[in-house]
C-alpha cells in the first residue's frame, strides 16, 4: 500500500475540473504519508490528458479504455476501479462529490469490503499509522466532525467540489504512464444510459462563480430576481443563486438552489437578499470566502456566518448597492 489513487473523470474530452482538485489533496496527503499518487484516467483519452494529470501532480497514470466504458455509467467506473485496486492495492481511493464520483466512491468501497467518507473537506495523514484523517461536516453543517478508518484496508474517500485548489502546472514535471488492459463483460454494466439533457444555462456557472448573488423568500416574487443578474453581471465571474424556498415556489429553477439538498458553492464573495441562512442554506455556502448578508431581520441567522450586514429592506439596499458597485468598477 503505497499510493494514493485519485479518479480522474474526463469531460467530453479533457480532464474534468475535479481532477486538479482530487489529485491536489492526493498529493498533500501522499506528501504527509510518504506515497505516490496515481490517476486513473478511465475512457478513450488522448495522451495529453495523462500528461496534463501528471503536470499538476500525479506521479503515475493509469489509462484504462474498453469499449464498455461510457461516460456518464458509473457501473463501468467501478468496475474499472476496482480491477485497478485489486492490481495495485492502493492505501487511499479519492473521487469527488460529481455525480459519478458520489456514486463510485462508495460503491467501490462495499467491493473492497471497507468503509468510506463521504463529502470530506480536509484531509490529513499520518505516516506513523499510514491512516488517513477526514474532516466533514455534519448536522447539516453546523459542526466539522473528524474521521478515521478503523481497518486497515484501502481507505476510500470522496472530496467536497472545490474544497481543494489544483496545483499550478508545471511542464517540468515527469511521471509514468501505464495502460491497464480492463477485463470487463456484460455483466459489469448492469445500467445504461439512456440520454443526456444538458441543463441550459447562460454565462458563468453557479458553481465556478467567484460572485455570487443570492436571492431568498423575503424577495417577495421571482421580479426581482432580475436586479440580482444584473448586480451578478456588473462581475466578471458572478452568477444568482437562490434559497430552496425561492425554487420550491417556482420562482427559479432548482438549478439555482444552494444548500444541503441543493448545490455547494465556494465563491470569493456571497451576498445574499431576504435569505434567513437556514442551517441546510449554510451547509452549501458556509465555506465562501465572505458572507455579505443584506435581511429587515437584525435577528436572521444569516448574520452570524456573514461578514458584513445590512439591517434593512433589499428595495431599498439594491439600488444603491448596485450603483456604488458600477461606479467602483467603472462599468
Ligand atoms: P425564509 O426562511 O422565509 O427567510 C426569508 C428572509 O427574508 C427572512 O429572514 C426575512 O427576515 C427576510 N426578509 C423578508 N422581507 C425582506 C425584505 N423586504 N428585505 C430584506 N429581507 C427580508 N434550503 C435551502 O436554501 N437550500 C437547501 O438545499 C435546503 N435543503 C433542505 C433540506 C431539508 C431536509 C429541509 C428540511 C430543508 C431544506 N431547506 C433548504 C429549507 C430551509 O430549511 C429553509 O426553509 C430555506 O432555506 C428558507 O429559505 P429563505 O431563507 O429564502 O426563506
Amino acid at each position: 500500500m503505497t499510493e494514493i489513487l485519485i479518479l480522474g473523470e474526463l469531460d467530453g474530452n479533457e480532464l474534468h475540473s475535479s481532477a486538479g482538485e482530487l489529485i491536489a489533496a492526493g498529493r498533500k496527503l501522499a506528501d504527509e504519508l510518504g506515497m505516490k499518487v496515481s490517476a486513473a484516467i478511465i475512457g478513450e483519452a488522448p495522451i495529453e490528458i495523462a500528461n496534463e494529470a501528471i503536470s499538476i501532480g500525479a506521479d503515475q497514470v493509469y489509462t484504462v479504455s474498453h469499449e464498455l466504458i461510457a461516460q456518464g455509467v458509473s457501473d463501468t467506473y467501478v468496475a474499472a476501479l476496482e480491477f485497478i485496486c485489486n492490481k495495485v492495492n492502493p492505501a487511499v481511493v479519492l473521487t469527488a462529490k460529481t455525480p459519478i464520483g458520489r456514486s463510485a466512491g462508495p460503491r467501490l468501497a462495499y467491493r473492497l469490503g471497507t468503509g468510506v467518507a463521504q463529502d470530506c473537506i480536509n484531509l490529513e495523514g499520518d505516516a506513523g499509522t499510514g491512516k488517513m484523517t477526514v474532516t466533514r461536516p455534519v448536522y447539516g453543517g453546523n459542526a466539522m466532525a473528524k474521521f478515521t478508518f478503523a481497518n486497515n484496508e484501502t481507505q476510500v474517500a470522496v472530496l467536497r467540489i472545490k474544497a481543494f485548489e489544483p496545483l499550478p502546472t508545471d511542464a517540468d514535471r515527469s511521471g509514468l504512464i501505464t495502460h491497464i488492459d480492463l477485463e470487463m463483460n456484460e455483466n459489469h454494466v448492469k445500467s445504461k444510459l439512456v440520454e443526456t439533457v444538458k441543463e441550459q444555462s447562460e454565462g458563468v456557472k453557479l458553481e465556478d462563480a467567484e460572485v455570487i448573488i443570492g436571492g431568498g423568500r423575503g424577495l417577495g416574487g421571482p421580479e426581482p430576481f432580475s436586479q440580482l443578474e444584473e448586480l451578478a453581471k456588473l462581475f466578471d465571474s458572478g452568477a444568482v443563486g437562490a434559497s430552496r424556498a425561492v425554487c420550491d415556489a417556482g420562482w427559479l429553477d432548482h438549478s439555482y438552489q444552494i444548500g444541503l439538498t441543493g448545490k455547494t458553492v465556494t465563491p470569493n464573495l456571497y451576498i445574499t437578499f431576504g435569505i434567513s441562512g437556514a442551517s441546510q442554506h449554510m451547509a452549501g455556502c458556509s465555506a465562501s470566502k465572505n458572507i455579505v448578508a443584506i435581511n429587515k431581520d437584525g435577528e436572521a441567522n444569516i448574520f452570524k456566518e456573514a461578514s458584513f450586514g445590512v439591517i434593512g429592506d433589499w428595495e431599498k439596499v439594491l439600488p444603491s448597492f448596485t450603483a456604488t458597485v458600477q461606479e467602483l468598477l467603472g462599468t
